[in-house]
């Protein structure tokens, strides 16, 4: 951050070669390092451009564009974090025409002649607003900064780092629409460990959260493209959303995942001897007389069936077989 007066880029705009000369010496006594300076308009405007001062002297009548034009232009370019002070400089007295430098734009005045205490008391002033604004942008940036961070922990999970549940239940309705709008099939696809209490038991619980990260590492991988969404539902328990795939697609998917994570070979005192999952997938077509929350009970109660009928294995459920 840029902090005294040395520091502070000034542009001084001015059509007499004189008093530019004037001002120049002055602002050098003062510590700001070989000022830019301009003579017309058009080449203030060309070197507020590409220098960004911090603080424009800006003379009110210039043979080309006129200084209030050039505030109004300055100010026109200003991005939401950057302020340039603008302090005119005018040999007019009349109360309407210091009044529209401001309005325009302009900060501050100095009348001509141009007394070098007030110059100096002016730019002092000028500088510290300029730090304190540029405080506030930093403090602004770092708030930003943090609220991002609280918005990826609040729909990260803590122990597997993929998404959990909350993301879920964001992204997977914004899916839903997107396909019902495309005309395209959506997939759920549940997935669960079997028979992960019992792995718990045996192993311990840091064993079983490892297995646990292994796992989402698998069920991530199955949910490559940009629409996809793989996120720990809760538990032991994964969810693939799969936007514009239909029942087959999915099944295919889990049954890609199922195998991946058969080939873990993570140990497990069950007949497979290693960690299986169990799957339940649905697919249908988007409609408003439709909804995902019947979509995810149908994946759920396949996944029932998957785990009664033996577990290691992937059912497909019909929407609405809840
Ligand atoms: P099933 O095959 O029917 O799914 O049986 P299961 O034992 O996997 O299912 P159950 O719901 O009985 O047990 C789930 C287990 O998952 C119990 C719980 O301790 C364990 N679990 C849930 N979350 C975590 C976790 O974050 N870390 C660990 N280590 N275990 C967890
Ligand atoms: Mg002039
Ligand atoms: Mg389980
Ligand atoms: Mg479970």
């Amino acid at each position: 951050m840029k902090k005294r007066t040395d520091a502070i880029k000034v542009l001084v705009v001015e059509d007499s070669k004189v008093t530019l000369k004037v001002l120049c010496n002055f602002l050098e006594r003062m510590d700001i390092k070989q000022p830019l300076t301009a003579e017309t308009g058009a080449a203030a405007i060309e070197l507020y451009r590409k220098e960004r001062p911090d603080i424009i002297l800006l003379d009110a009548q210039l043979p080309d564009i006129d200084g209030f034009e050039i505030a109004k232009q300055v100010r026109a370019t200003e991005h939401n974090d950057d302020w340039t002070a603008i302090i005119f400089l005018t040999s007019m007295t009349k109360d309407e025409d210091l009044a529209r430098g401001i309005d325009v734009g302009g900060d501050d005045y100095l009348l001509k002649p141009v007394s070098e205490v007030v110059l100096r008391a002016k730019v002092r002033a000028m500088s510290r607003l300029i730090e304190m604004q540029r405080a506030l942008v930093d403090v602004s940036h770092q708030l930003n900064a943090a609220n991002k961070e609280l918005q990826r922990l609040s729909t990260t999970d803590g122990l597997t780092g993929i998404p959990n549940r909350r993301m879920f239940d964001e992204l997977s309705i914004r899916e839903w629409r997107r396909c019902e709008r495309m005309k395209k099939p959506i997939a759920l696809v549940m997935l669960d460990i079997d028979n992960f209490k019992l792995f718990n038991d045996q192993y311990g619980h840091q064993a079983g959260d490892d297995c646990l990260r292994a796992v989402a590492g698998q069920v991530v991988r199955a949910a490559p493209r940009a629409s996809d969404l793989a996120a720990r539902y809760g538990g032991e328990e994964f969810v693939l959303v799969l936007g514009e795939t239909d029942a087959d697609g999915a099944r295919w998917v889990a049954e890609n995942v199922r195998q991946h994570i058969n080939e873990l070979g993570i140990p497990h005192a069950t007949p497979s001897r290693r960690v299986t999952i169990s799957c339940g997938v649905a697919s249908v077509m988007p409609r408003s007389n439709l909804s995902l929350e019947v979509l995810l009970r149908t994946a759920d109660h396949a996944l029932y069936e998957a785990k009664a009928a033996g577990r290691d294995q992937v059912i497909v459920g019909k929407y609405g077989n809840t």
